[in-house]
């Protein structure tokens, strides 16, 4: 069964190729296991400590790169090391919530149309072109007066 992430509006999972860590030992690290706990408390209510299962996990999207070993995230950019062989410090605890649809952050970044420009009037010797066409006087005489 994969791991899923179960941080609130978060998908990832180790099938989809991230990078997933199981939550601190309840009893051996109750302060790191209390942390993560509350962080994904803080978007589902409805998680406990009984929820935490073998299967749940939180993925890397949720961990700064300075929560990462040095040396392995190093290994993993020379390609010495695989993404799951990547640890986390010991104290590490995931602090970055999935974007909130609802946030305004970004918002003002939008971008905009800009006003609109008025066409561009052309110029093209106006003037002279409106001036009565010619082809031949004699013509124009010969239909006028015929
Ligand atoms: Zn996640």
């Amino acid at each position: 069964m994969p791991n899923y992430c179960v941080c609130a509006g978060c998908r990832n999972s180790s099938l989809s190729g991230h990078r997933v860590h199981s939550f601190p030992d309840r009893t051996k690290n109750s302060d790191c296991f209390n942390a993560w706990l509350s962080f994904v408390q803080k978007r589902r209510r409805d998680f406990t400590a009984a929820s935490v299962t073998r299967n749940a996990v939180v993925c890397s999207a949720h961990f700064r790169k300075e929560d990462y070993v040095p040396g392995d995230v190093m290994a993993l950019r020379m390609g010495c090391r695989t993404q799951n062989r990547v640890r986390l410090i010991p104290v590490a605890v995931p602090s970055i919530h999935a974007a909130d649809p609802g946030s305004a952050a970004g918002g003002s970044n939008r971008k905009t149309p800009g006003p609109s420009q008025p066409p561009p009037v052309l110029h093209c010797g106006s003037q002279r072109s409106l001036r009565p066409f010619h082809l031949s006087t004699g013509s124009v005489t010969l239909l006028l007066y015929h």
